[in-house]
């Protein structure tokens, strides 16, 4: 399954034209959305790496998940020498990053900030949760120094089919029930490692303790780990 799904992800991403940059990382300064499919590949080369690093990238997940709202930080797969951890699995929005128009790229920062700003009235309303304003104002700016072909939004577009459809093909093999939602790579790994719903009331109260902390981290890292 692994396989056959790496060789499918490999497919689509081949679509994507070459790209030339100076690898300064700045566009790894948030954790992007990922596709079922991706998530499960990413899922899978965490549980190969060895034990150090697999602890270190699961810590980094679990302090991103918790502050996501509230402190801002690197995407948790950017290493401290500023390369991906994942760069052979890294999802298509990293791949195609530099393939904007600046004006469709900046469009698109609009419509997230927009969405941005539902989702924290949502949380105001709903939980009573105040997202930081340095999250809602912090975006990632076009780049100039990228080179490589621009790739039309129909060209897009065409790729993230061709995610929903081998996501589709992924739960109808394992039988699960579709459940589409825009996740990003953290919630994805988050929530395959602990409950779903009762983490994320922690973070709502926002009553996550150190001591809490670490103990959720211990127990998403012997999760991964388990053979
Ligand atoms: S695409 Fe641009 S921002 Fe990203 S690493 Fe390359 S030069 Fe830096
Ligand atoms: S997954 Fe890798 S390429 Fe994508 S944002 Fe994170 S560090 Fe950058």
């Amino acid at each position: 399954m692994d396989i056959m799904l790496r060789e499918e992800l490999s497919k689509i991403y081949s679509a994507v034209p070459e790209g030339d940059c100076s690898g300064c990382g700045r566009c790894c300064h948030e954790s992007v959305g990922a596709s079922f499919a991706e998530a499960e590949v990413i899922y899978q080369d965490i549980k190969a790496m060895p034990a150090e690093k697999r602890k270190q990238i699961i810590d980094r997940i679990m302090d991103y998940y918790f502050d996501v709202y509230q402190i801002r930080r690197k995407c948790p797969f950017l290493s401290p020498e500023n390369r991906c951890e994942i760069y052979a699995s890294r999802p298509l929005n990293c791949r195609i990053y530099g393939h904007w128009s600046r004006q469709e790229y900046e469009n698109n920062l609009d419509r997230l900030k927009c969405s941005n700003d539902k989702i924290s009235q949502v949380l105001v309303e709903k939980y009573g949760y105040k997202v930081k304003q340095d999250y809602l104002d912090f975006s990632i700016g076009f780049c100039n120094d990228f080179r490589g072909r621009l790739l039309s939004s129909d060209e897009r577009n065409e790729l993230y089919d061709s995610l929903i459809v081998l996501d589709s093909k992924m739960f109808v093999r394992k039988g699960l029930r579709l459940a589409y939602e825009d996740k990003g790579i953290v919630e994805h790994i988050v929530d395959r490692l602990l409950s779903k719903e009762k983490i994320f009331e922690i973070k709502m109260r926002g009553e996550l303790s150190p001591g809490m902390m670490n103990r959720l981290k211990n127990i998403a890292v012997l999760r991964i780990g388990a053979v």
